[in-house]
């Protein structure tokens, strides 16, 4: 079961979820209002209720985890959102993160493997209110041709390398953030995409992501 009341005391513990993540050094205040605006806790189980605005990733369903409050804000802030720009999202799992970019003003397109999350947001009445997120049932690997090209593209699950098919569907000067590895530890890495096709890349700190899988699941 959903909660669907955001009492003053979730406001409460929303806000000092906002001022641990700025202590961790999150800076971009939009990242930081899109956090204290979104009721965390409708994206997780009533059983979560308590713990919802602690900064740790839960379980949802389909052995999937909702990332850590930190970590969203981080891949946020590297992505540099600014309104109206195109995100390739993949991994909506709990549509939290994809939240996030929506409330900042982005064209979010989410992409989920498993057929259970997916189904699980078209239920979701909260996310209703964001227009500006369009979600899909599919393989990230193949990203979404359609509707390509985008300014930004990122992953929220862990890519043990560079997926080749989502770099052509980065605009030039588009960004891809990312976190790359095979183990329990990745890297995230920002790639740019340059006017002659290459990437430059940028590496920051390292993060524990679920892995990202080849293909769909029913
Ligand atoms: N962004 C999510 C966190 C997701 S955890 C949130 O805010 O809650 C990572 C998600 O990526 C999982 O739901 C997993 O099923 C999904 N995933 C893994 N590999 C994928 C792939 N190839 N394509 C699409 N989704 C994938």
């Amino acid at each position: 079961m959903r909660q669907t009341e955001d009492t003053y005391r979730h406001k409460g513990l929303r806000k000092k979820l906002v001022d641990l993540v700025r202590s961790k050094g999150i800076t971009d205040e939009k990242v930081l209002e899109a956090i204290a605006t979104i009721p965390r806790h409708y994206f997780l189980d009533s059983a979560f209720d308590e713990v919802a605005y602690e900064d740790k990733a839960f379980p949802i369903a389909a052995s999937q985890t909702i990332s850590q409050p930190y970590t969203v804000a981080y891949q946020s802030q590297l992505l540099e959102i600014k309104p109206f720009i195109k995100v390739l999202e993949i991994g909506t799992g709990s549509a939290y993160q994809a939240s996030v970019l929506a409330e900042m003003g982005a064209q979010v397109f989410t992409i989920e493997r498993q057929k259970a999350l997916f189904e699980n947001n078209k239920q979701f009445d909260f996310i209703k209110k964001y227009r500006n997120i369009k979600f899909f049932y599919g393989d990230g690997y193949e990203g979404l041709p359609t509707y390509a090209p985008f300014d930004r593209i990122l992953i929220t699950a862990a890519a043990p390398d560079i997926p080749p098919r989502l770099i052509t569907q980065l605009k030039t000067g588009g960004m891809m953030v990312i976190p790359v590895g095979s183990g329990e530890v990745q890297v995230m890495k920002r790639l740019i995409r340059q006017p002659d096709g290459s990437m430059k890349e940028e590496v920051y700190d390292k993060f524990s992501f679920v892995p990202m899988l080849q293909g769909k699941k029913e």
